[in-house]
């Protein structure tokens, strides 16, 4: 495998950081998670623009431009004879002392990873998941904007682990005011008398570039959608819900807490909207 670093191209084994760089010392940098799909790159350009506010948010200076970025990224799949992969782009503050000052960080270090996906068993799209809501907080937009995707991944961390040890595979994190922020790596939506809902970007979500492209087929089916504060009450009462992520695409949940959702099957909506979403992921999108 060959890793974009730094400018160049290298081996998996050469591709290395320093124990000094920041992003590793303190999650001091930024991130992105793409899809290629058959040859394109679904929504490079939203990811890029993504990240350029994420680092900007940070104050910390991307070493490539767009367009830069772009060929870095396309070139990485080229590079890796790849037409399906997940990429990640990686920037870190760089190398700097034991302190946390990012000013005596002189260069950012950018990495690209192309790899191969693990998705969410098929199971689970053709029946849908079991989720549970943890206890661990999202983080608050006053504490550390979740819009941010940094490389500060551990509260997302805790919300997994907890997961995990309620037998699910993901779960609904709720910000301070104990509304439905969003899920450990995923956006949530909901399905209620014909309605689709999901939780305003300033309760404490990324702004998922899934979730975007949710948005915009809700718009071309005439499907009404609506961004809005969100309860568990919400989720368990709704008729369908399901979660997006470039990861996860599109996948259906039919029970949080216990409680079946809808029918207790992958609804109606859900299985339009991830039909629209499988079709777009191979028209839309940068050639590599
Ligand atoms: N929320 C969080 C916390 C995430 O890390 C992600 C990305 N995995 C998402 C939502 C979904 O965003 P996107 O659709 O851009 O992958």
């Amino acid at each position: 495998m060959k890793i974009y670093l730094d400018g160049k191209f290298v081996d998996e084994a050469d591709a290395k950081v320093s124990v000094f760089d920041h992003g590793l010392l303190y999650g001091d940098g930024v991130f992105e998670g793409i899809r290629l799909y058959g040859g394109n790159i679904f929504r490079l350009e939203e990811h890029l623009e993504r990240l350029e506010y994420s680092a900007k948010a940070i104050l910390l200076t991307l070493p490539l431009t767009r367009e830069q970025l772009s060929w870095a990224t396309c070139e990485t799949c080229r590079q890796n004879g790849l037409t399906d992969a997940y990429l990640r782009l990686v920037v870190t503050r760089g190398v700097g002392d034991l302190g946390l000052s990012p000013w005596l960080c002189p260069k950012p270090s950018m990495f690209i990873i192309a790899s191969k996906i693990t998705l969410y068993p098929q199971e689970h799209y053709d029946n849908g998941l079991a989720i549970v809501t943890v206890p661990t907080r999202r983080i608050g937009p006053a504490a550390l904007p979740p819009t941010i995707k940094s490389l500060n991944y551990l509260n997302n961390i805790l919300g997994k682990i907890e997961a995990k040890q309620f037998g699910a595979l993901e779960a609904i994190m709720l910000n301070d005011q104990g509304y439905v922020a969003e899920c450990t790596a995923d956006n949530v939506f909901i399905v209620h008398k014909g309605e689709i809902i999901t939780p305003s970007a300033s309760q404490g979500a990324l702004r998922g570039i899934t979730r975007g492209t949710v948005i915009d087929i809700a718009k071309e089916l005439k499907l009404p959608l609506r961004e809005t504060d969100m309860t568990r009450y919400d989720i368990w009462c709704a008729d369908e819900c399901f979660l997006t992520g470039s990861g996860a695409e599109v996948i259906p949940v039919v029970k949080l807490d216990g409680r079946v959702i809808g029918s207790g099957k992958p609804g109606p909506i859900t299985q339009q909207v991830l039909a629209s979403f499988r079709r777009r992921v191979l028209v839309e999108g940068t050639k590599i």
